[in-house]
């Protein structure tokens, strides 16, 4: 299983990056040892900027490799809503030096997502969304990715040959902040609560 990111994909998070927005999907990818499978993580030492990042997740039900867009939907079986964890910090320092940023994204614990729901029409338009405790964090909508979800599909689909249980980050919307030492976070796709996730400052 790998866990498939797609970076920039929201020109207003582009923007609060300082970036502009790509004109094909970028991608990176995580590990099978970065999912927090547990529900949480601990507060790592490598790091004093810790952000979330709030997606919609989708989950790869076929094998498949240099998809079309119209076909690449099809691969797709569950959607829900999940936390790319990014050492901000250490990914700044790294990029100024022109270094590959992997460990600010890629480290034990960095993604988590919610429980698996069907893919419904519209799911471009139900808003998903962060809070902590009972405060909002962050909002986004599907509709408005730079990229359809085929074409992202598609896209990765060039580079890495889709396996069934793979996991797609479809990027995150503006807003993304620090997490803090002991946060609880809810992520709700819609009125519905999928998941909560916990911060732990030791174990
Ligand atoms: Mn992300």
């Amino acid at each position: 299983m790998k866990i498939i990111c797609v970076a920039r994909s929201y020109p207003l998070h582009a923007q609060e990056m300082g970036a502009l927005p790509p004109e094909k999907p970028i991608f990176f990818l995580k590990p099978r040892s970065a999912w927090a499978v547990s529900g949480e993580i601990i507060y790592p030492a490598f790091t004093q900027r810790l952000e979330y990042e709030t997606e919609l997740v989708f989950r790869v039900a076929r094998s498949g490799a240099h998809l079309q867009p119209q076909q690449a939907v099809e691969y797709v079986d569950a959607i829900t809503v999940g936390l790319d964890l990014t050492a901000r910090d250490l990914q700044s320092e790294l990029k100024s030096k022109g270094l590959p940023w992997e460990m600010a994204k890629a480290f034990d614990g960095s993604a988590w997502w919610g429980a698996w729901l069907p893919i419904p029409d519209g799911w471009e338009d139900v808003p998903f969304k962060l809070y902590r405790d009972s405060i909002l964090l962050q909002v986004g909508y599907g509709r408005d990715l730079l990229f359809s979800l085929g074409e992202i599909i598609a896209a990765a689909s060039r580079f890495f040959t889709l396996e069934p249980g793979d996991v797609l980050f479809t990027g995150t919307p503006a807003g993304v902040g620090p997490v803090q030492r002991e946060d609880t976070l809810h992520v709700f796709f819609g009125d519905k609560q999928v998941g909560t996730f916990f911060v732990r400052s030791h174990s």
